[in-house]
């Protein structure tokens, strides 16, 4: 029995449409400029990219981040788009204690929300949607060494910190990066059966966060655009592997 519940479809090998998931503008800025997109859009090949992020909202003016908006968003341009594939990229908090430092990335193999605790046999399950992506090792290995990633578990909730019985969960499955989007994205794609691929850049170290090293918040701040800079070096060698 895999450890997860849901499986998403393999990745297509020449993807007509990719919808491009990004949380964030400041994150969406630098990599939308990597890959030459124009107002959002773009084509590599034969494969076109269209850029997708949920806005700001009107009574902060601040990005929409998080689990909510992230599975509005992408339902919304499922519907309107019919992409053959989402990709998402952004960044996350990693663990230094599986050997992972500021600006390195993860390719998500499998992510879970790690803050659904249902003690309902079956709902928890429902709840956790702890889903695999891509379901050949291979088909990511590929991947991830085409831009010098890690692949392994990303896990999302709603928040930024982390409690003790989340570190104790990330310990057991050996989580490399959290986020708060990746899993909403996920469950929305195993709803829609599309494929999923998601890069995770590392703004922070939960580990050392938790320790009471510098807070998540002040690292994330501090290393936002030398990681973003990160993940837009790797956006078109992901693409062009992908297309
Ligand atoms: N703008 C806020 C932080 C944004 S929230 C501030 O200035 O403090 C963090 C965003 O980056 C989310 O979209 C999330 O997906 C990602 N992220 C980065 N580090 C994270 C972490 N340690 N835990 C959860 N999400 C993280």
């Amino acid at each position: 029995m895999p450890d997860w519940t849901y499986e998403l479809p393999p990745i297509p090998a020449q993807p007509r449409r990719v919808l491009l998931f990004i949380a964030m503008e400041s994150e969406a800025a630098p990599i939308a400029h990597a890959l030459r997109l124009e107002h959002g859009k773009g084509r590599i090949g034969q494969t076109e990219i269209e850029l997708l992020s949920p806005g700001r909202d009107d009574a902060t003016k601040i990005d929409r981040i998080g689990p909510v908006y992230a599975a509005w968003a992408l339902t919304r341009a499922i519907a309107a788009q019919r992409p053959d594939l989402v990709v998402n990229m952004g960044t996350a908090g990693g663990f230094a204690a599986q050997g992972l430092g500021i600006a390195d990335l993860v390719l998500a193999r499998d992510t879970m929300f790690h803050d659904a605790r249902v003690a309902l046999p079956g709902f928890d399950a429902v709840a956790r949607a702890h889903t695999r992506l891509s379901p050949s090792d291979a088909q990511l290995d590929a991947l991830a060494a085409a831009i010098d990633a890690r692949v392994g578990l990303a896990s999302s909730g709603s928040s930024l910190d982390a409690t003790d019985g989340e570190m104790a969960l990330f310990a057991r499955t050996r989580t490399l990066a959290k986020d708060m989007e990746l899993a909403a994205l996920a469950s929305v794609c195993a709803a829609e059966r599309l494929p999923l691929v998601s890069l995770k850049g590392v703004t922070d170290l939960v580990d050392h966060a938790h320790a009471g090293g510098e807070p998540a918040h002040e690292a994330f701040v501090r290393n936002l655009e030398r990681t973003c800079a990160r993940l837009a070096e790797a956006a078109p060698a992901l693409l062009a592997k992908l297309c």
